[in-house]
């Protein structure tokens, strides 16, 4: 099902949701089982499934040269997508990047999802690969999620990059894109963000997901912002309890987002990343709490590969 129909069925009752990495390659997939397993008592309607494209790699040759090369640590979206609604019957929606596919490698992508009873996605620049500072399209690529929203719709419409097939089969994605309540780093202002939001929005997404925040305040304001600019689509906010000291920089760091400032403090005098779990968990359990209260569809949730501070949030909400 959809995920505006999951919306629109739950009648104003606010649903739980998660993302998951998958696992490192190598790895079984049992463990992302093991963390979904304990999630599923609160009913999940959809679990995300993040994608991670190619890095590149400098290795020293005896030679003294370097060779590139081209390491992908994290494969299998689709394939844990397939996974996860064959064996917990829930909706998987796999995130889909700008970088690295070219608009014909998106197409063949989207027939595999479809083909695969998936009907939903996420549409995502992807950001720059390591060693490059600005984020580069493939040659036949797309620079801006709004395009691959827009090619995404096109399909649904029947309208293949290949003129001969267009009395073929359309597909029917919903389109998830993000959103970014404290800008996305790169935009020079939030208003010019939300100014692009809502071309994604006009080229056919039917939701959005919000980049994590630690202040309540940013999100409301973030959406009366895009209401006022006429995006009137679902905003799901998207959560992350904090679990170690580390992500106290880490975390600013990589997602360009503030903390409060009682709460860097109460991390900072935490004893150890047990306590550190404990704030985060409580935290995190006030923001959904207020939430809640002010009527989100939908409460995400950030896993990053772990679920025992989800499990307990969720525990005490839902
Ligand atoms: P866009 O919407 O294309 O925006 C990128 C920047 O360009 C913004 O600053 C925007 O203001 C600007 N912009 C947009 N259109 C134009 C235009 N026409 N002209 C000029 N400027 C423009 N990354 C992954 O690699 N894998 C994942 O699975 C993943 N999942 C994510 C899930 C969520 C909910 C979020 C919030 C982020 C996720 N990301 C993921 C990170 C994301 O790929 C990065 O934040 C990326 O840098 C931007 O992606 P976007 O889709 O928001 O880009």
């Amino acid at each position: 099902m959809k995920v505006t129909e999951h919306i629109q069925n739950a009648k104003g009752k606010p649903l739980f949701s998660f993302e998951i990495l998958p696992p490192l390659k190598g790895q079984n997939i049992q463990s992302i089982f093991d963390n979904i397993d304990p999630l599923m008592e609160f009913k999940p309607p959809f679990i995300d499934v993040t994608y991670h494209r190619e890095e590149y790699e400098y290795k020293e040759r005896e030679n003294g040269l370097l060779e590139k090369k081209i390491v992908k640590k994290r494969p299998g979206t689709v394939g844990i997508c397939a996974a996860i609604q064959n064996k917990f019957k829930v909706d998987a929606i796999p995130h889909i990047l700008c970088g690295g596919f070219t608009k014909e490698d998106t197409e063949n992508f989207l027939i595999d999802l479809d083909f695969l009873g998936i009907e939903n996605v996420v549409a995502l620049r992807g950001d720059a690969v390591k060693n490059e500072i600005y984020f580069k399209p493939e040659r036949e690529g797309h620079r801006y999620a709004s395009e691959l929203v827009k090619q995404i719709s096109s399909l649904n419409n029947a309208i293949y990059l290949d003129d001969e097939l267009q009395n073929s089969t359309a597909t029917n994605f919903c389109i998830g894109v993000a959103g970014y309540p404290e800008k996305h780093m790169e935009a020079p202002s939030l208003d010019s963000d939300i100014h692009f939001l809502k071309q994604k929005i006009a080229n056919g997404a039917n939701y959005i997901i919000t980049q994590m925040f630690f202040d309540n305040q940013k999100y409301f304001d973030f959406v009366e912002k895009c209401r006022e600019e006429g995006i009137t689509v679902p905003i799901i906010p998207g959560l992350k309890p904090i679990a170690t000291k580390n992500q106290l920089n880490l975390i600013p760091h990589r997602f360009k987002v503030d903390l409060p400032d009682c709460l860097i403090m109460d991390i900072v005098k935490a004893k150890d990343n047990e306590a550190v779990s404990q704030i985060g968990i409580e935290w995190c359990i006030k923001q959904s709490e207020e939430l809640i209260k002010n009527g989100v569809p939908v409460l995400h949730y950030y896993s990053m590969g772990k679920s025992n501070n989800i499990y307990k949030i969720a525990q005490s909400l839902f």
